[in-house]
């Protein structure tokens, strides 16, 4: 099979593997004292420490966590509600439109608590506008208790202005939260910047269930899983050894030549885009190749359904996604594809393409050669669905 999906769940690293596992022959909790819990502790410390120097923040802004969906939840609710515990007035959040449901589904949660949402515009590559979020701040001034804006989507590979979005909300004294899970690995990802941002061990090569949220203090944060009273309290329960070492095993290869990686990721996908683009001339690519991820691709295939031709690829021996993974299975047009204002029928007639660490021209090559059968015969049954149901 040829995965072209990394985008869902990357393959993982063989350091991670052994990392893992040398880890998971050990006993003990890492909270307790005796020699066994010591060990378990020392790795995981030692863990912290190497992830943060990779990502170029301090070890104690650190948070273990079960993944990407847990530092999402934990840091928007977190903030909110001690923003509001500290000034009842600060009752509005505002959200970029295109965020992973990890953040979108908590914050509109909040809409219950008599909480307002604002959703920022974003334009047709999927970029939030930071003219609408400067007019958002002065329209809510000191009624702000987030601002949440992922750092890059993982249907689109849209990269966000974070830097240019956290200066605009410091001197507003607003906290910013990035969920970071599609970026890391990417060059200038400068994780200090936010006041809280999310990460995701599978996503770039370590075990699934595992993840990292990142608090730098600037605002209060409410602990979001209480009892055990680990990692300062922050986050309860007794931490995964395995997976964090594995993890910080992942983080540390993908750090070791981010300009190579991007490189290679981007050379596979612009001959996955050129291919495409020769053997179907009316697919539309809706990612940014310049500003978007270096490995993903998003293209409507028109004439097509998006569901359909991903079966008919998997058929084939190539494992590609509709939209985003997390999503799969419901019907409905992508919330993301919707705010970029990318007309229904399109949508619906799309794939996601994410190139990975363990991919070659090869596997490009397996998808160019068996595409245009698949298109052929998804278009075939798109014709004949309502004849068929008239
Ligand atoms: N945020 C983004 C942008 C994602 O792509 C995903 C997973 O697809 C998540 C959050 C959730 O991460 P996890 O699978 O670790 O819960």
């Amino acid at each position: 099979m040829v995965y072209l999906d990394h985008a869902a769940s990357t393959t993982i690293r063989p350091v991670a593997v052994q990392a893992w596992t040398d880890a998971a022959m050990l006993t003990g909790n890492p909270s307790s004292s005796h020699a066994a819990g010591r060990k378990g502790r020392r790795l995981v410390e030692d863990a912290r420490e190497s992830i943060a120097a990779n990502l170029g923040v301090k070890p104690d802004t650190i948070f273990f966590t079960s993944g990407g969906t847990e530092a999402d939840n934990a840091a928007v609710l977190g903030t909110v509600n001690a923003r509001r515990r500290e000034d009842p007035r600060r009752d509005v959040v505002i959200v970029s439109p295109i965020e992973h449901k990890a953040v979108l589904e908590p914050i509109e949660g909040l809409v219950a608590s008599g909480m307002t949402i604002e959703k920022l515009r974003v334009d047709r590559s999927g970029r939030v506008q930071v003219a609408h979020l400067k007019e958002l701040l002065t329209q809510y001034r000191g009624r702000i208790a987030l601002v949440a804006v992922m750092w890059a989507n993982n249907e689109v590979g849209a990269v966000q202005p974070i830097e240019e979005i956290v200066s605009l909300c410091r001197p507003a004294r607003v906290p910013v939260h990035s969920d970071a899970v599609q970026a890391v690995g990417s060059p200038g990802l400068s994780l200090a910047l936010p006041n809280t941002a999310a990460m995701s061990a599978h996503k770039l090569g370590g075990p699934k269930g595992v993840g990292i949220l990142i608090h730098q203090n600037r605002y209060p944060m409410d602990p979001f899983i209480r009892g055990g009273g680990q990692e300062n309290g922050i986050r309860g329960g007794t931490l995964d050894v395995p997976c964090i070492v594995g993890m910080a095993a992942a983080i540390k290869e993908v750090f070791a030549e981010p300009e190579a990686t991007d490189a290679k990721y981007r050379q596979l996908r612009n001959s996955l885009v050129a291919g495409v683009q020769d053997s179907v001339p009316d697919a539309v690519v809706n990612s940014d190749a310049d500003a978007g991820l270096p490995g993903l691709a998003h293209i409507s295939f028109p004439g097509c359904e998006g569901d359909a031709l991903m079966l008919l690829l998997d058929s084939a021996g190539v494992e590609v996604s509709v939209g985003s993974a997390c999503s799969s299975g419901a019907t409905k047009t992508s919330h993301v594809l919707q705010a970029m204002g990318i007309d229904e029928e399109a949508a619906g007639g799309s794939l996601r393409f994410s190139v990975g660490w363990s991919n070659t021209q090869e596997d490009v090559d397996v998808l160019l050669r068996v595409l245009p059968e698949a298109v052929a015969r998804a278009r075939q049954a798109y014709v004949r669905t309502p004849v068929e149901g008239s």
